[in-house]
């Protein structure tokens, strides 16, 4: 007769087994729209900034507020992100409304883009990362951490960039998974000729800084890769939303925020429509770091800049319970990206990262 132990170890494997195969159809997006504000996407139009004349960096006032103001915050937010608000949210949850006693903050004390994405991705703030250079750290992250342990081919993981240093900080190393920086090839064989037109047009239109390429042809390459080759976890990071702000044009940051909309939805219906995906896949959206309050700092961030540490962050899907708009949440914060991340696919984020940040509580439906 079998020993108590040597069954308990049979049963322990298969279960082991079970979650395994569990874990194993589902798929896990994220996207990060950098140095979104959680002022404009609670409220909307910022009344601040609206009202500050020649500062706010909006040319023609009377179109702007024909578009997006309206009374009241909750109004002007849904005006100004409608699928978002209206879709999203109410199937999913958002963190990080401080008026609401959810507040979502960065813990790496530099506040801008690099070392946000390195404390995202590798589940606590990495303190050698110390600016925006375009270099990789030997840190493992999340994304390698899941090609490890899940054993995915190269493809199966990918990262879509209208900057080089969402390339850099996906992977501590070249050539782990399919990474793709601000204006590089998709080899043939992982290509379509959609994905090669529009990695031509990439390089025609001219962005605003010579870094990024534009967010739309990025996020129509992003979901045709996503198409031909269904990666199992994909990161798309868009840009522009601190382009414009960086450039002081409120107008143009708030047509922004309004297309990203867009691109959110177009993303979540694509996903839907595919068997690969459909009512598996968890969608994560956040920021890299907040900006300044005032009309004259929020065009900025970085240390010192108060509200550069406010972030927020977005979840929908099939373990996500409905939660809506947190409120009276416990504090979470970037470094808590990573392990919710992992536990969507059934792994254990003390594993990746002992130190590193847990689950955000009340993000996991229970078992049924
Ligand atoms: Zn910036």
């Amino acid at each position: 007769m079998r020993s108590a132990a040597a069954l308990a170890a049979v049963f322990g494997g298969l279960a082991l087994m079970a979650a395994a195969a569990g874990a194993t159809d589902r798929n896990v997006i994220l996207v990060t729209l950098d140095g979104v504000r959680i002022q404009e996407l609670f409220s909307g139009m910022d009344p601040l900034i609206a009202a500050s004349g020649a500062d706010s960096g909006i040319y023609e006032i009377d179109v702007t507020r024909a578009r997006y103001w309206r009374e009241s915050a909750r109004e002007r937010r849904e005006a100004l992100m409608p699928f978002f608000w209206g879709t999203l949210v109410p199937a999913g949850m958002v963190l990080g409304n401080q008026a609401l006693g959810s507040k979502v903050t960065v813990r790496n004390p530099l506040w801008f883009s690099y070392p946000g994405y390195a404390e995202m991705l590798t589940g606590e703030p990495q303190p050698d990362v110390q600016s925006n250079d375009f270099v990789r750290y030997p840190h493992e992250t999340v994304l390698d951490y899941i090609h490890r342990t899940l054993r995915l081919k190269p493809t199966e993981i990918a990262q879509f960039g209208s900057w080089d240093g969402f390339r850099m900080a996906a992977s501590q190393r070249d050539g782990t998974f399919f990474m793709n920086g601000a204006y590089d090839p998709v080899p043939a064989g992982l290509s379509t000729p959609e994905m090669d037109y529009l990695v031509a047009l990439r390089r025609q239109v001219m962005e605003q800084w010579e870094e990024s390429s534009n967010d739309a042809l990025t996020f129509r390459l992003a979901l045709a890769y996503l198409m031909q080759n269904q990666p199992k976890v994909l990161w798309l990071g868009l840009g522009q939303s601190d382009d414009w702000a960086h450039a002081r044009r409120y107008d143009r940051l708030l047509d922004y925020l309004h297309l990203a909309d867009d691109f959110l939805e177009e993303l979540w219906r694509t996903l839907q429509s595919l068997d690969q995906y459909r009512d598996r896949t968890t969608l994560i959206i956040t920021t890299d770091h907040g900006r300044g309050r005032t009309p004259q700092d929020w065009v900025e961030h970085d240390t010192g800049i108060e509200g550069s540490q406010d972030i927020w962050i977005a979840i929908i899907g099939p373990d996500t319970p409905a939660l809506g708009e947190a409120s009276g949440h416990p504090d979470v914060t970037q470094s808590d990206i990573a392990a919710t991340m992992l536990q969507y696919l059934g792994l254990d984020h003390r594993d990746f990262s002992p130190d590193g940040g847990p689950p955000i509580p009340g993000s996991l439906k229970p078992r049924e």
